[in-house]
């Protein structure tokens, strides 16, 4: 019998799941290795699926979430979150730090029919969580890698160094010291093989935090590109906002700390 894997979604755009379907070819080589048992977006629909292995998008940003989410950690023997909203909370994280029911009824027309908590958390806030990916979104052959470690009876590793790191492997030419745009590869961990500075442009640390980032030098290198302290504390505060390290980044830059 081939190991069972199931990928669930919660509060996320599917943009996980989608890069997991763009991967093509290799995913047929995955299906290979392993029973897919569960992947709405690909076919598969057993919701309840004991699995080897779950992989998780999304964030915990319903009533149903909270429940859902203990059922298929007691039907995984692997868990992995995928991605900037099941790791860290995601974008939708930005309602923790505002009145969400407020921005709730300014937009919808029946906001009594809206069913969400007052936050949006990462999955491993509520059950354990085995390996985090980050991302956003994820890096396919990162998840891929991680199966297979996994399959084969190998703890998975993921590399924490900083984009700057991969920009100085691949030869990209630092978009910080020479357009003085304000990049946030020095303190993002990398995973994309350094991205958007290959195209030119500053990195937004979609990969969330790296090893022992030095936030503090970064804000203070922003302030003297000209940013004022609430534009560098919202260089922290984008899609992994929720991050306690970006958290008191953003805290720190706004001088509340
Ligand atoms: S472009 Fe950004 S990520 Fe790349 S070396 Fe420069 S600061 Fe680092
Ligand atoms: S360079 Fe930064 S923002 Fe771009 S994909 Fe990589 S981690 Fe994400």
């Amino acid at each position: 019998m081939k190991p069972k894997v199931a990928v669930h979604k919660f509060s996320s755009c599917d943009g996980c799941q989608l890069a997991l379907l763009n991967a093509g070819e290799e995913l047929l080589t995955l299906s290979e290795l392993v029973d897919i048992v569960h992947f709405v977006e690909a076919g598969p629909v057993d919701f309840d699926a004991q699995v080897d292995i779950a992989m998780v998008e999304g964030s915990i940003a319903t009533p149903e979430d909270l429940e859902r989410i203990q059922c298929i950690r007691a039907n995984s023997k692997y868990l992995i979150t995928i991605g900037a909203c099941a790791t860290a909370g995601g974008v939708q994280a930005l309602r923790n730090l505002a009145d969400g029911q407020g921005w709730i009824d300014a937009v919808y027309a029946s906001p009594q029919y809206i069913s969400s908590l007052a936050t949006s958390t990462p999955i491993a806030t509520h059950v354990k969580v085995d390996l985090e990916l980050w991302g956003c979104p994820v890096n396919t052959r990162q998840v891929l890698a991680a199966v297979r470690a996994l399959l084969f009876g190998v703890v998975p590793t993921v590399s924490r160094d900083s984009v700057c790191m991969e920009c100085k492997r691949v030869g990209n030419v630092c978009v910080l010291v020479a357009k003085g745009t304000p990049c946030m590869g020095p303190v993002t961990q990398t995973g994309c093989g350094a991205l958007c500075p290959r195209f030119g442009r500053d990195c937004y640390a979609c990969y969330g935090p790296a090893e022992n980032p030095n936030t503090t030098a970064l804000a203070r290198r922003f302030a003297g590109l000209g940013l004022v302290p609430e534009a560098v504390a919202r260089r922290f505060l984008t899609i992994n906002n929720a991050d306690p390290v970006f958290v008191d980044a953003a805290q720190q830059a706004r001088g509340k700390t």
